[in-house]
């Protein structure tokens, strides 16, 4: 098992322990269960490798804390909420100064770890905040950005429009701009925390975990598809939309995951006027979307609607409904881009909770459990420092309690 510390047990001779919670767990005869040996490092699993899972599992394996990541079907897949091609990260979060303040740090982190990993995760775009007028939203974000020495402008649209001249006009009053906005590559910034993770000398496993037998408050072991039960010191699920599946009882009510359709629109031949760096990231009531980077095409995202989604199972093929309002609003907020086909799409879920703030804290019946999720649209920028919270906290280390509350189940 080189550098792994887990024990295995994939064998029948697992004295006094429940059958695992699956019915079709393929047991392998001839095993018997191992003991872990005295005085090891703290070993954590942590099931699931988004945003959430991904870099708890670096920072704890940075913090020497021996760990193993495990995702069902690899970091950043694209049934995962952090697959695709592109998030964005922003300081500005109206009233909400909790995630500015996390989103100013994750992008020092973000930064830090793409130059110390020789990768090309970001991709400087700004990004402006159209509104009809000025809204409490944007008030609140310009005092909260003023607050921690954020760069922000509030721009009257005709600067809007010298500055920009693919956005058309109707229906702006002002546009906020905010410079150091960027956009991640999303699922590629997945597969370097997990090579980082890997280089610091985690194990990373493809395979499904459930929750295994549970003895005195604590879990015990969890299972994998292949049969093995797996332990470990502590457990971070980290499981995305898969939690209110997993959790029901917990976070049946509290986690819901809804669809989202996301395309990308063809941009006229020759022109890059839609394309990085000429372009910035947008949104406005009802829809969001970053320009076309690598000649992907610009893409659109509507916001909005609650249809249920199922992350296994359900087919990733998008809406007539969604696709008119895409081509609506192009149309209408980028009158160039009108006709342009819909080159691309994507459609993905969303794991909403009832108060919008993560999900952050301890099983409340295994004291060795901790349930992370609950991204609610906003989580992927925070990644970093995500996982250098989680990790402190499943470690016992101080962490800032005005956090722990807010994200308390
Ligand atoms: C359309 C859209 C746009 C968004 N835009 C932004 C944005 O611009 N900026 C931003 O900050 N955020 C954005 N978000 C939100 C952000 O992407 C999510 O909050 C974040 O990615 C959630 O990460 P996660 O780790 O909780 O979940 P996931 O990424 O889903 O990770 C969970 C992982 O767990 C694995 N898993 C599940 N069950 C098991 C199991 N039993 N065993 C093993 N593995 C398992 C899955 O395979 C998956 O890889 C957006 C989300 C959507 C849908």
């Amino acid at each position: 098992m080189d550098r792994r510390r887990f024990v295995e047990v994939t064998g029948l001779g697992l004295a006094g322990a429940a059958v695992p919670p699956t019915a079709n767990l393929h047991r392998q005869p001839g095993r018997g269960f191992v003991q872990r040996g005295s005085g090891q490092a703290a070993d954590i699993a942590v099931i699931g490798g988004g945003a959430f899972g991904g870099w708890t599992a670096f920072y704890l394996q940075q913090a020497q804390a021996q760990s193993v990541l495990i995702d069902a079907y690899g970091p950043g897949n694209p049934r995962s909420t952090s697959g695709g091609a592109s998030r964005g990260i922003r300081a500005a979060y109206g009233d909400r100064a909790m995630y500015s303040r996390w989103a100013v740090r994750a992008l020092d982190l973000w930064l830090q770890w793409e130059k110390e990993w020789e990768e090309e995760l970001l991709i400087h775009t700004g990004r402006v905040a159209l509104a009809p007028d000025l809204t409490d939203s944007i008030r609140s974000a310009m005092a909260v950005l003023d607050e921690l020495g954020v760069e922000h402008e509030l721009i009257q649209v005709d600067e809007l429009v010298r500055r920009y001249p693919q956005f058309s006009p109707e229906g702006v009053g002002v546009a906020h701009w905010e410079p150091t906005a960027h956009t991640i590559r999303a699922a590629e910034a997945c597969r370097a925390v997990a090579r980082a993770f890997d280089r610091e000398g985690g194990e990373l496993r493809i395979a499904r975990a459930l929750p295994g037998g549970s003895s005195g408050g604590r879990l015990d072991w969890i299972s994998l598809d292949d049969g093995t039960l797996l332990e470990a010191d502590s457990y971070v699920f980290a499981c995305g939309p898969w939690l209110p599946r997993m959790f029901p009882g917990l976070l049946g009510e509290r986690i819901a995951t809804p669809r989202r359709d996301v395309f990308f629109f063809g941009t006229p031949p020759g022109i890059e006027l839609y394309g990085h760096p000429h372009m910035p990231n947008f949104s406005e009531a009802g829809f969001y979307g970053f320009p076309s980077i690598d000649h992907g095409g610009v893409k659109v995202a509507p916001v909005g609607g609650q249809v249920r989604f199922d992350p296994d199972t359900d087919e990733r093929i998008v809406v007539g409904y969604q696709v008119r309002r895409a081509q609506e609003y192009v149309a209408r907020r980028f009158p160039g881009l009108a006709g342009q086909p819909v080159i691309d799409s994507r459609v993905c879920q969303l794991e909403d909770t009832t108060d919008e703030h993560f999900i952050i804290d301890r099983h409340p019946e295994w004291e060795n459990v901790w349930l992370a999720g609950g991204g609610t649209g906003h989580a992927f920028k925070h990644g970093p420092v995500l996982g250098e919270y989680i990790a402190a906290r499943v470690l016992g280390q101080e962490t800032d309690p005005a956090y722990d509350a807010q994200f308390a189940l």
